[in-house]
Order: C-alpha cells, then structure tokens, then sequence
C-alpha cells in the first residue's frame, strides 16, 4: 500500500506519545470514516446517522476527543502532541468530526474567554459531542476580509441581555449547530477598527433562522443564517465587550494551523493515489511511471508535500510555546492550501477521466484544496499580512 506507507513515513518522524496510536487512528479514518465520505458529504439524516455511528465506532475503541482537556472528558493531547494525529483525522474532511476534536477551537475559545456559566453550561457537552457549535463571522453584504465593516449588531438592554440582528453567510455546519459564535458590532459605527464582540448564541433562540444552504461545488454544509432581533443572556458575551476581534485572532491563528495539518493528510491522500495509479497503470508505449512528464507530477507533489509540511509544524511549534506565530501561520496556511490543490490536481491528471468521475475521492480533495485557498482569510491577505510583517524588520 504505497499511499500508507509513505503517509507513516512522513508523518512520524518521532516516537508517538502512546505506542501504536498513530496507526489506530490511520486505520480509523482509512477503514471506517472515508467508506463513508459520499454519505457524510450529501448531509441530511443519512449524513447524521452515520456520523452517529463513527462517533460511538471511535470513543469504543478510545480515539475521541483526542485534543480536549482531559478534565472534560478528551484525552489531553497538546497541540504539539495532537499535531501529528490532527493530519493523519484530516486526511478525511469529516475525520475531525467523526473523532470528536472537531469542537477543539470552540472548547479553546470557551475555556479562555466564556463566562463560568457558559463554560459549565456548554463544555462538557461540547466535547462529549452532544452539542455542536459554529462560527459565524463572514456576512453577505460586507467583505469577509474587512471584519471591520461587520454590519451585524448586539445592543444591550437595561436587563443585561444583548438583542443580535443581522445576517451571516458560509457558516459551516450551521444547520446542524446548537451554538453559533456570532461577532456583531456593540459600540461605535461600520468600518471603526473597535466596538466589535463575540458571543454564543443558542439557536433556538427565538429570532435565529437558517436562510438557506449554500452548496459549495455541489456539497453540503455552509448556510446562511439570519439574527432577527436574537435575545442573548449577559453572559454569554464571550471576551471582552469590544474585544470580539482578538479572541478571532486567537481563534483563528490555531484555526488556520489545525486545517493546514488536516490539509497535509489531504494532500498526502491524493499523493498516495497520484503513485499509486502511475505505478500500476499500464498503456502501449509502456507503464504510467516511465514517463518523464508523469515522473515529474511525482516529483513536483512530493517537493510540496515536503516543503510545506517543515512549514506546517514550525507554526504548531510557535503557537505550542505561546510564541508570535503571525508569519509562521500565514506561510503554512498558504503553503498547504496551494500544496493541496496542486497534488491533487495532478494526481486528477494522472488518472485521466478516472480521477473527475466518482470512483475516486479526487474531486472531493479538489473542492477542499479550491476552497482553501479563500476560506479562513483568502490567500491574498495572507500574501500581504505575512510581506508587511517580514519587511518591517528591515525599514
Ligand atoms: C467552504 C467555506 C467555509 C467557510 N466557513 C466559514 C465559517 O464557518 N464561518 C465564517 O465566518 N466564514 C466562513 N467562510 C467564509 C470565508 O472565511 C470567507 O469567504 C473569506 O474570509 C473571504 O471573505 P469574502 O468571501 O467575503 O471575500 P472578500 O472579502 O469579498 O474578498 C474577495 C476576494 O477579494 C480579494 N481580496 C480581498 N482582500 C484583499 C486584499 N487585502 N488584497 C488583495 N486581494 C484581496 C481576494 O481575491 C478575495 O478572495 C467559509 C468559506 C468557505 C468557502
């Protein structure tokens, strides 16, 4: 199995904190969660129903919650320790859910900045996978990449409430959320660099709505959701009140890494397929694999693959020590987001028809590695951000 043994080979390059557990969890996602990729990318009850299973399939055979606070009910893997596994869960988009760290940068977040009361009320739930949560800061009406613009409000009422009005759009998992983390604007006016807050809003609370589903190339799981008029209690206003945009920063820094790793097991998947086909394929003039042109698809993938994971793992490494982590994550971000479509894009090539049809898991990497590159800050702010930060240091 080529795409096995070069995926341990890459990804353990030191001894695993307990023996054996990166093989459990490879064999996990290879054997129970991607069987079951066409069912959980179509959504609806089918969807659930077999998330249900693979959730009860891993706290049975002790693969839950890996990355959560052990006195929550996870097993207490730092993110030093967790990282290796996190790209080995990612190699399916919906191995993260199906392991139980899906709800890790809502438990992270809640953890530092909740209330005692949302943190009791909502946490041990959260990680035992009662609830689900969301995050909704991206609107239709104003650039994702300008939260300052953010047009939705909270105002407080003389009971201490907040009322939430506004719309949210590309919230992932919306539909199926118990929570939604909402960042609206509490003080001053559209495009004031404060005054904007976080908050977790139950949805059923009266006034939330989901819109609409918005497919994203044909698959499920981003929606459109509506705050009308939302009641939330006092203390659910998560942070600071006009501190919303740095406990996102914060969310997102550990965001971008995590998908960055998930990305890496991707990329690596579709390498493991690219070889795999240029190995095995035969034609008139000879094997796939003796030609240069498709020699060189192998080479090109695997330089990136080996490129951007050193890159990957120096952002985990700052962001573990409590470092400044600005660049390290917008470089790895980029990096394996581009990393993985191009694989991915090859290894389509190499299958010809084959790798567009439904034989394959291609065409779901490829929407994944095609929206990597606009979701969580689109490449081009990355680009910039990471530019002015570096030549700083040299005006
Ligand atoms: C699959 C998917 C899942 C998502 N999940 C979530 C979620 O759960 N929660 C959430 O809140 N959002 C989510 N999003 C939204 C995502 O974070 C935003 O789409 C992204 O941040 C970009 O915002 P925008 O779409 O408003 O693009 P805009 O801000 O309108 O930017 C559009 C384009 O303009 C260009 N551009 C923008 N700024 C610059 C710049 N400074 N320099 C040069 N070019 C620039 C870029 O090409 C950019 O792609 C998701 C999106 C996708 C596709």
């Amino acid at each position: 199995m080529a795409e096995l043994t070069e995926s341990r080979e890459l990804t353990e390059p030191g001894k695993p904190e307990e023996p054996g557990l990166g093989e459990r969890v490879d064999a996990f996602v290879r054997e129970h969660v991607m069987p079951r990729e066409d069912v959980l990318d179509a959504g609806g009850p089918a969807a659930d129903e077999a998330l249900r299973a693979l959730r009860d399939r891993a706290r049975e055979a002790g693969l839950w919650a890996l990355p959560l606070p052990a006195e929550l009910g996870g097993q207490g893997l730092d993110l030093a320790a967790y990282a290796r596994y996190a790209e080995m869960e990612g190699a399916s988009d919906h191995g993260p859910a199906a392991l139980g760290s899906a709800p890790l940068l809502d438990v992270r977040m809640l953890l530092r900045h909740g209330s005692a009361g949302v943190r009791a009320a909502y946490l041990p739930r959260l990680v035992a996978g009662e609830l689900r949560a969301c995050y909704a800061m991206t609107e239709p009406e104003s650039p994702g990449t300008d939260p300052f613009l953010t047009a939705t409000t909270a105002v407080r009422g003389a009971d201490g409430d907040w009322v939430v009005s506004g719309r949210k759009w590309f919230t992932s998992g919306a539909a199926g959320a118990d929570l939604v983390t909402v960042l609206a604007r509490t003080d001053g006016a559209p495009s004031d660099r404060h005054g904007l807050s976080l908050f977790v809003v139950p949805t059923r609370s009266p006034g939330f709505r989901v819109v609409r589903e918005l497919p994203v190339l044909g698959a499920s799981g981003q929606w459109e959701i509506a705050f009308d008029e939302v009641r939330v209690p006092g203390d659910h206003l998560v942070g600071e009140r006009g501190a919303g945009l740095s406990v996102a920063a914060e969310r997102l820094q550990l965001g971008r890494t995590l998908r960055s790793l998930r990305w890496l097991g991707q990329a690596q998947r579709a390498f493991g397929l690219l070889a795999r086909r240029a190995a095995t394929r035969g034609g008139a003039r000879g094997p796939l694999h003796s030609h240069q042109l498709v020699q060189q698809h192998v080479f090109e993938s695997l330089l990136a693959l080996r490129t951007t994971r050193p890159l990957v793992h120096e952002a985990v490494a700052r962001l573990a020590a409590g470092e400044d982590a600005h660049v390290e994550v917008g470089l790895a971000k980029v990096a394996a987001a581009r990393t993985l479509q191009q694989v991915v894009d090859a290894a389509i090539q190499v299958h010809g028809a084959a790798g567009l049809g439904p034989d394959t898991p291609l065409p779901a990497l490829l929407r994944t590695g095609r929206a990597a590159r606009i979701l969580d800050g689109p490449d081009e702010l990355h680009v910039t951000s990471v530019a002015r930060r570096v030549l700083t240091a040299y005006a």
